[in-house]
């Protein structure tokens, strides 16, 4: 800031002082909005998909979203892609990602293509395709978790191969990222050996489709490996930004449960990358020290056992 009233010295064209002026307490006023947390981020939810990148040839290429995350404060990521290259694109840029500061934790998605989100949860070829992908493993490591996978209508939890992969999860200890409703939660944990009790699972959104909050506070208290991502969650953030009292209140109840992801599913989202973590700081600053603390960044650590 002093180098910058130097600078108007310099320039002592009032507009340009003006400006300067103007530049200043605009970067102070962010700050100030965004200044409630200031620690680091795990992104819990991240997709690095074909469209994003291209192999490098997609507006998105790695310097881009790696900038992104070190920008704004994010130190971990669960790496998910459409297909599977993306993440091993992540995981095998050591270099990169350790010069900026990101600890990749790479997860197994079940879509090979568009096609296969309608169809997964009944097609071996997936499971066979999830078990190769676990045996190949990445330079970042063996995958830590399978998703994230839809469920557009909950019935289809039944599916064969969407109970042998929550089943597969529990045994081989993989952290599952499902986008489905409330009911599938109860179905998915239902087709696990110890019915829900030892899997882990990141239930995206949280119940993008409204799920009241108080039947959240009900699975969280039946399912103790059950764990909430924020994004995209409808009734989180009430005016400017602030999180909403019920949601405050659920937090401070269950500190340990909850997540924050940016959900990059679409370019757009790599666009607006740092906006969605600087509005999550914003009301991380609604919460005590601790608390955000854990939300932002100690959950997923513990989660993945990351330092
Ligand atoms: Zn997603």
């Amino acid at each position: 800031m002093a180098s910058g009233w130097k600078f108007g010295r310099f320039w002592p064209l009032p507009s340009v002082r003006r400006s300067l002026f103007a530049l200043f307490f605009g970067v102070f006023s962010a700050a100030a909005a965004a200044g409630g947390y200031t620690g680091p981020l795990f992104d819990a939810h991240l997709h690095y998909n074909t469209e994003a990148w291209n192999g490098q040839a997609g507006p998105h290429p790695l310097p881009d979203v790696l900038a992104r995350m070190q920008r704004s404060g994010v130190k971990a990521i669960v790496a998910n892609s459409r297909p599977n290259d993306g993440t091993r694109a992540l995981a095998e840029a050591r270099a990169e990602t350790r010069a900026a500061g990101v600890t990749v934790v790479p997860f197994i998605r079940l879509y090979r293509n568009r096609d296969d989100y309608n169809n997964w949860f009944r097609d071996e070829t997936i499971y066979e395709m999830v078990l190769a992908e676990l045996a190949r493993g990445t330079a970042a490591g063996p995958y830590r978790g399978i998703g994230e996978f839809h469920l557009y209508d909950s019935a289809n939890a039944h599916g064969p191969v969407a109970k042998k992969l929550m089943a597969l999860a529990e045994e081989k200890n993989l952290v599952v990222l499902a986008h489905v409703d409330d009911v599938a939660i109860d179905l998915l944990m239902a087709a696990t050996p110890s019915k829900g009790q030892k899997v882990r699972l990141i239930w995206a959104h949280t119940g993008i489709g409204g799920t009241p909050v108080e039947r959240v506070e009900a699975l969280l208290a039946r399912y103790p490996g059950l764990m909430g991502e924020l994004s995209y969650r409808p009734g989180l953030t009430c005016e400017g930004g602030k999180l909403c009292g019920d949601w405050r209140a659920l937090m401070l109840k269950y500190p340990g449960r909850f997540l924050l992801g940016s959900d990059t599913w679409v370019n757009q989202r790599w666009m607006y990358y740092e906006d969605t973590m600087a509005g999550y700081r914003t009301w991380l600053g609604d919460l005590p020290a601790e608390v955000a603390r854990k939300v932002a960044w100690e959950n997923g650590a513990g989660l993945f056992g990351l330092k």
